[in-house]
């Protein structure tokens, strides 16, 4: 009850007491029906005798059985936090950390932060009196580097095991060899399909405890020929069921931010031409940059006789949970990070779903009752064109972070690391070069003064020695400023549709000479000079949330500069500096104008192009440098500056030889790469 506050309870009288007290009352009864009407309630005991008899578990359950909610609380009952001990939970997603840990705070009946807290990249929700602590599985991996026994945790639950996450799939093998030293540490990973088996082949036949799930039939109905347009496709199918299903909310699954925001602008138009002709449709998003009060509001109850349609990206498909959908919609699309090994580009793309995660999203809608799914895809598309199973990311991503971690905590010989599914070689192989490359590793594949620094930010090694090298440059703040603008990756510039016009007269009003970096510094310092003005910010159409978010991150980076000891200095204007710290750290990352005002990558000879929305757009400059590349219907580099290309020389001269910089029909490797690999086989 205490938890519950109650503005102005003071002033209250005694009768208002009393009847405040009982709706209190009943807040408390309601939610204690609500967990124990969770399908692992009736498992309670069973599930403490097992922790206490074996050290790892392997936790089997349906999406919503109470899994992620219930399990720390249970242990905290069973007094597995009684020795100052915490319970920690991972989660691979940021909001489903913050949104799980808000939920059972309310059930314990705590202030979030208190005795239940979450911590996530750049922001600790947590405090000395933390005992269930939640975190991002990149969190944790973190945390290994200043504790590397988890001295601090009772019990460790590495949660949505099946998602496979690439800091998911390390951690598997870290917390495997902490068990070894620590019999005291009790170990579960819990998980949500079929990939129970095999996890407990990995932790030594570990037990598996299932937990029976509760699942109604849900209907699926597929699209007699494919959609052209998912998105239109999509808010059609809403407004249909809307107007001709019975009541019961809705769950869409979009691949992003961007398109869940046109969807709702769509929709939003939509449901105003239609009138009062129907009943009142609620449209709820859900993405992983979703601002904390947004997210607590598709967890509240449909209001009676309404009908609530909530748009989320796969964040929706196991590790949240909102109660009483009975649609789902599946365009049968996500958007994922893919690496090519050959080329050792990273994008980001659109890709279609599995067939495990397409099932699962139809799951979704058999929670509560009876259900179905609009597939907007056709039978034949599901049965021949989708994969059995989401490839793990170690499998299909750039691992330079996850191998300067692992040097970094003193694991040298990736190469017998034991991987639940061992990365390709060849992706081992490049993120080795790149280390080298950028000097965080010397020779012999081990970690550098430089790398040892570069390990202490949590960003891309890239990221990483851009600030770095800052130092060199004398232009750390800039350089801060600019990563934590990078880093909040929900736009800075806000461009609504009746407003395009506006909105980007603004946009070009911060243009200044260099290139998009400096153009995100350059509103940064403008709102800062405002003292972080929220009337400016709308004014300008700078979106006010990221740009606090950016302002926070910022400030733990110069937290983390303090630690490694780089003094927080001005270029005082000098965009070259700038400009060449940037290069430093993104060396990989440059394009240079060829015939017909086509960019090429240097290295791959891979066609790219500058973004509409850069400012270099139209400039077209001879050497560019990107933040990343983003693959809608071309190959686009997002956030691009000019460079000279004898700076290349300078910040990385064992990469690039002069004379690949002088024409563009030289493809030669350099040297280093032989090199590296020939590292990689002594290592072997
Ligand atoms: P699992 O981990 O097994 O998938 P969860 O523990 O996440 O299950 O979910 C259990 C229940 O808690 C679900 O009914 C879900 O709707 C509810 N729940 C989870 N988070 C919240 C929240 N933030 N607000 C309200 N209910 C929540
Ligand atoms: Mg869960």
């Amino acid at each position: 009850i205490q938890a519950l506050q109650i503005p102005g309870t003071k002033e209250l009288s005694l009768k208002e007491k009393e009847r405040t007290v009982s709706e209190a009352q009943k807040k408390r009864m309601d939610l204690d029906e609500t967990k124990r009407s969770l399908p692992i309630y009736p498992f309670k005991d069973d599930l403490i005798a097992a922790v206490k008899e074996y050290q790892v578990l392997i936790i089997e359950g349906e999406t919503g059985s109470g899994k992620t909610t219930q399990i720390p609380q249970y242990l905290n009952d069973a007094g597995f936090t009684a020795d100052g001990k915490k319970i920690g939970c991972t989660q691979p997603r940021r909001v489903a950390a913050m949104s799980v840990a808000a939920r059972v705070a309310v059930e314990m009946g705590v202030k979030l932060g208190n005795e239940v807290g979450y911590s996530i990249r750049f922001e600790d929700c947590t405090s000395e009196r933390t005992i269930i602590k939640y975190m991002t599985d990149g969190t944790l991996h973190r945390e290994f580097l200043s504790e590397p026994d988890l001295q601090a945790y009772s019990v460790m639950i590495i949660d949505e095991a099946h998602e496979r996450t690439l800091h998911t799939d390390i951690l598997f093998g870290l917390v495997k060899d902490i068990a070894r030293f620590r019999p005291d540490l009790k170990l579960l990973i819990s998980s949500a399909t079929l990939d129970a088996e095999k996890f407990s082949a990995f932790f030594d036949g570990a037990p598996i405890f299932r937990i029976p799930g509760r699942r109604f039939p849900v209907d699926i109905y597929y699209t007699k020929a494919p959609e052209a347009d998912y998105i239109d496709a999509a808010t059609v199918s809403i407004l249909q069921i809307h107007a001709t299903q019975p009541l019961g909310d809705i769950l869409v699954f979009l691949t992003g931010q961007e398109e869940i925001e046109t969807c709702q602008e769509i929709l939003q138009e939509r449901v105003k031409r239609l009138g009062s002709k129907l009943k009142e449709l609620m449209i709820l998003p859900v993405y992983s940059n979703l601002p904390s009060e947004m997210q607590a509001k598709i967890f509240e109850p449909t209001p009676p006789g309404a009908r609530k349609v909530v748009l989320a990206t796969n964040i929706a498909e196991t590790s949240l949970t909102i109660d009483n959908i009975i649609y789902v919609i599946d365009p049968g699309f996500c958007k994922q990070n893919n690496f090519n090994s050959r080329t050792g580009m990273e994008s980001l793309i659109v890709v279609p779903i599995s067939k495990a995660s397409a099932n699962q999203r139809a799951g979704r809608a058999g929670r509560v009752a009876a259900g179905k799914c609009f597939r907007l895809y056709t039978a034949w598309a599901y049965k021949h064109e989708l994969e059995d199973n989401t490839v793990p990311e170690i499998q299909r991503i750039n691992l330079g972070n996850a191998v300067l971690m692992l040097k970094a905590l003193g694991i040298n010989d990736l190469v017998h690391f034991d991987f639940l599914d061992p990365p390709p070689h060849e992706t081992l192989v490049l993120a080795l070069e790149q280390l080298y490359a950028l000097g965080a590793l010397n020779h012999h594949g081990e970690l550098t003064k430089l790398g040892r620094r570069m390990a202490e930010f949590p960003v891309d090694p890239m990221m990483a020695k851009m600030i770095l090298a800052s130092e060199k440059y004398k232009c750390a703040d800039e350089i801060v400023t600019i990563c934590a603008m990078l880093s909040v990756n929900g736009a800075i510039f806000y461009r609504p549709k009746d407003k395009i016009i506006h909105a980007d007269t603004a946009r070009k009003n911060f243009f200044c000479p260099g290139g998009d970096h400096l153009v995100l510094l350059n509103v940064y310092k403008q709102w800062a000079d405002t003292e972080f003005s929220t009337q400016w910010c709308y004014e300008n159409f700078i979106q006010y949330r990221s740009m606090k978010r950016a302002r926070d991150v910022r400030e733990q980076l110069v937290g983390l500069m303090q630690r490694v000891e780089i003094e927080v200095v001005s270029a005082e204007g000098d965009s070259e500096k700038i400009r060449k710290a940037i290069t430093a750290g993104y060396f990989y990352h440059i394009a240079r104008l060829s015939k017909g005002g086509q960019y090429k990558t240097v290295k791959h000879n891979q066609t790219v192009m500058i973004h509409p929305n850069s400012m270099l757009f139209e400039d077209l400059p001879r050497w560019v440098l990107y933040h990343e590349l983003v693959f809608t219907t071309k190959e686009f580099m997002r956030q691009t500056i000019e460079i000279e290309s004898k700076w290349l020389l300078e910040v990385a001269p064992h990469y690039y030889k002069a004379r690949e910089l002088e024409d563009s029909t030289n493809k030669k490797m350099p040297k280093v790469l032989g090199k590296a690999k020939a590292e990689l086989q002594v290592v072997n």
